[in-house]
C-alpha cells in the first residue's frame, strides 16, 4: 500500500490521530532554542490554554514523554512505596495503572470489571470502605474497550467515603469528553499529545490539585520530579530539553481548539460518535461497550465468521484506512474506529466506507452503504445550525 501513489494513508485508530496541515507545518520550525524568552512565552501560553481543557485551578505541566510517562509521573509523585492504592481495571489501560503501581512497590487493590463494562459507583464505594487507600486510579476513557467511564460520578463516590487522591488517565478521553478537574474535585489528570489534541506523539500533560501538590511523595525521583518541573514551568522553563517542535504544534492546535471551546469540542465528538454508532446498528453489528460508549472511538463486536485481523489488513492495504483491531483476548474479535481529534464528517464517512467494503470482501452480507447512509442521516439530523 505504501508504494501505491493512489492510496492515501488515513488514521482512524485511537491515536495517533490525524495532524492538520497547519499544525504539522509548525513542526518545521526546527531551529529553536528552548532557553529563550520567546520559547518560554510559548510554553506559558500552551499551559494557559491547556488549563481550559483540564478545567484545573492551576495550569498543567507539559512533559516530553508519551502518555505512559505522565502516568508514571502521577504514580511516582503521588504515592510512596507500600501505599495501598485502588485501581479500576476494565481493560488494557486499567491494567497499565496496576502494572505501574506494582512496579513502584504500592500495595495494589483492584476493582476489576469485565472488558466492555463501566464501573459502578456503589461497588467502588464498598471497595473503598473495605480497603482504605491512599489513591484511586482510573481511566476517563478505556481505549481498549471503547467505554467512557462516568468520571464525575466516580469521583463523587470516592469523595463520599474516602479522602483518597483521585487520579484520572484522560489520555484518550480529553477533548472528546469534558474533563473538569476543579468542579469534579479530581487530584490528578493526565493526557497526551497524539489523541484529542491532534499533534504527533511525544508530549504528555499532567495537572495536580492543591491537595495533591500538598502531599507529594517522599520517594526518589529524577526525570519526573513534578515539584522541580513546576518551579521551572511557572516561568515557562522546562527542566529538560523539551520536544520543541511539538510544543509549537501544540500551541497551534490549542489556539484552534479554544476557539471551539470545551463544550463545542465535546459536542462535535458526540455527533460523530452517535453517527458511528448508528452506522454499526444499520450494519447489524453490536457495540462492544455494554454501556457508556465512548465519544473518542467506537468499539464494535464482529460476527464470529469475520476475522478482525484480516479486516484490519484489508482496510489498511486496500483503502489506506488505519483502523485498530482488538487487543489481547479481543484480537480479531472487535474493531475500534476512532473519531478523535481533528476528524470531520467526511473523514468519518470515508473510514466507515472502508470498513463496510472490507467486511463485504470478507463475506459479510449486508446492504452495502447501509452503515454510511445511516451515519450521513445521523449527521444531517444533528447538523449544527
Ligand atoms: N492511557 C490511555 C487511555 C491510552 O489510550 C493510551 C494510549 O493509547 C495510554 C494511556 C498510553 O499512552 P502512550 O501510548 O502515549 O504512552
Amino acid at each position: 500500500m505504501r508504494d501505491n501513489p493512489f492510496i492515501s494513508e488515513r488514521l482512524f485508530c485511537p491515536g495517533p490521530t490525524p495532524v492538520p496541515l497547519e499544525v504539522g507545518l509548525s513542526t518545521l520550525r526546527t531551529n529553536v532554542y528552548h532557553r529563550t524568552d520567546s520559547f518560554r512565552q510559548d510554553v506559558l501560553e500552551c499551559r494557559r490554554l491547556l488549563q481550559v481543557f483540564f478545567g484545573s485551578k492551576e495550569a498543567p505541566l507539559i512533559l516530553t514523554s508519551s502518555g505512559t510517562g505522565a502516568l508514571e509521573a502521577a504514580l511516582v509523585n503521588l504515592t510512596n512505596p507500600g501505599d495501598s492504592v485502588l485501581v479500576i481495571n476494565g481493560g488494557k489501560f486499567g491494567e497499565r495503572w496496576e502494572k505501574l503501581a506494582k512496579a513502584y512497590g504500592c500495595q495494589v487493590n483492584s476493582y476489576t470489571i469485565p472488558w466492555g463494562s463501566s464501573p459502578d459507583s456503589e461497588t467502588l464505594k464498598e471497595t473503598l470502605r473495605r480497603t482504605p487507600c491512599k489513591a484511586v486510579f482510573f481511566q476517563a476513557n478505556e481505549t481498549s474497550t471503547g467505554v467512557a467511564y462516568p468520571v464525575e460520578e466516580l469521583a463523587a463516590a470516592v469523595r463520599s467515603v474516602s479522602s483518597a487522591l483521585i487520579a484520572v488517565d484522560a489520555v484518550s478521553g480529553m477533548i472528546a469528553h469534558r474533563i473538569a478537574m476543579q468542579d469534579w474535585d479530581l487530584d490528578c489528570v493526565v493526557s497526551g499529545s497524539q489523541k484529542g489534541f491532534g499533534i504527533p506523539p511525544g508530549l504528555s500533560f499532567i495537572g495536580l490539585s492543591p491537595r495533591a501538590w500538598g502531599g507529594l511523595s517522599q520517594r526518589p525521583k529524577f526525570y519526573f520530579d513534578l515539584a522541580r518541573e513546576r518551579a521551572g514551568q511557572e516561568k515557562g522553563e522546562m527542566a529538560w530539553t523539551p520536544a520543541t517542535t511539538l510544543v509549537l504544534a501544540l500551541l497551534s492546535s490549542l489556539k484552534k481548539l479554544v476557539e471551539v471551546g470545551v463544550e463545542g469540542c465535546e459536542a462535535h465528538h458526540k455527533r460523530l460518535a452517535i453517527a458511528c454508532r448508528h452506522a454499526m446498528e444499520a450494519m447489524g453489528l453490536q457495540l462492544f461497550a455494554q454501556s457508556h460508549p465512548s465519544q473518542a472511538l467506537t468499539a464494535v463486536s464482529l460476527p464470529s465468521s469475520i476475522d478482525g485481523s484480516q479486516l484490519v489488513k484489508i482496510c489498511r492495504d486496500a483503502y489506506g484506512a488505519i483502523i485498530a483491531g482488538g487487543q489481547d483476548h479481543l484480537k480479531g474479535k472487535i474493531m475500534r474506529i476512532a473519531h478523535l481529534g481533528m476528524v470531520d464528517e467526511l473523514d468519518l464517512l470515508s473510514g466507515l466506507s472502508a470498513f463496510e467494503m472490507g467486511l463485504q470482501r470478507l463475506g459479510y452480507r449486508h446492504t452495502l452503504g447501509a452503515g454510511v447512509g445511516a451515519a450521513m442521516q445521523s449527521l444531517l439530523r444533528a447538523s449544527p445550525t
